[in-house]
């Protein structure tokens, strides 16, 4: 299971500067359908502040290799 971003380099909050940063992997609610596996939602990555409680998360590779036109998704440009 690899991730694109390092998340050793997830070392600052994007919202309100902090360093209180929190992640851990895991299956959660199906958030992207149609790339999740037969059995299970796909695999995110989370990255929680402590500071200000905004959440990031981040697709497994395995799943953004299925975000295609095919399975519902659209480029937003
Ligand atoms: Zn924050």
């Amino acid at each position: 299971m690899t991730f694109p971003q390092d998340a050793s380099a997830q070392t600052t909050c994007p919202e309100c500067r902090g360093d209180n940063l929190y992640t851990r992997g895991g299956h959660g609610p199906d958030l992207l359908p149609g790339a999740s596996g037969v059995f299970a939602s796909a695999e995110m990555r989370s990255v929680v502040c402590r500071d200000c409680g905004l959440v990031r998360c981040y697709a497994s590779s395995e799943a953004l290799e299925r975000i295609t036109p095919e399975n519902g998704w659209r480029k937003t440009r």
